[in-house]
């Protein structure tokens, strides 16, 4: 139907996350109508992230060069760890600026239906850097999903079986800010419950 550069372009373009065929023919046909100086600056852009932005090596968030720019903050407590599933999630914590310790990014949840095990995730490692360095407590900020809940019950269990005085918390669950009790469902609601807090 298309020239093979043009359909060539739109496969590609439709394996993003999020873009289906239709969006995908749209977006083909934008890059074919833009000029050759935009165009390119999109094919370096990609290439530029591809060559230059790595794993760090100590937390696995994404790095330029060998460790992240937050491993690289010595005023950054180093005995205070937040784990993640995905290196966008650094910078959502990020933004609240409560959060002064480092991170470790696990690169997914526990899934066994998709074949998620603990061997594909940055676990080993995370326990290997608790038993190495003087750590006091591990932030558990996995996602209030079925896949993030069982991937940190996991890492929990593990760290207390290596470390049994380290203080493992869990990022708790509550009520979006400004909205009203009886708009919450019942698990939010429950859960804000379960996690109360003295005031
Ligand atoms: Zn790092």
């Amino acid at each position: 139907m298309y020239a093979p550069p043009v359909q060539r372009l739109i496969t590609e373009l439709s394996k993003l996350p999020g873009v289906g065929g239709r969006t995908a023919q749209r977006l083909a046909f934008y890059l074919l109508r833009a000029s050759e100086e935009d165009a390119g600056a999109l094919a370096d852009a990609i290439r530029e992230v591809k060559e230059r932005i790595g794993l760090c090596e100590v937390c696995f968030n994404l790095a330029e060069g060998p460790t992240c720019r937050i491993c690289a903050d010595e005023r950054r407590d180093p005995e205070l760890i937040c784990v993640v599933e995905e290196p966008s999630d650094v910078i959502s914590i990020e933004r609240t600026h409560e959060f002064a310790g480092r991170y470790h990014v696990l690169g997914g949840a526990l899934s066994p239906i998709d074949g998620v095990d603990p061997d594909d995730l940055k676990i080993a490692e995370l326990f290997l850097r608790v038993e190495a360095d003087q750590v006091r407590e591990v932030v558990i900020a996995t996602n209030p999903t079925t896949t993030g809940e069982a991937t940190a019950l996991h890492i929990a269990d593990g760290l207390r079986r290596r470390r049994p005085e380290l203080a493992v918390t869990r990022l708790a669950s509550g009520l979006p800010v400004g909205a009203d009790l009886e708009y919450a469902d019942e698990l939010t609601l429950g859960r804000a419950l379960s996690g109360r807090r003295a005031v």
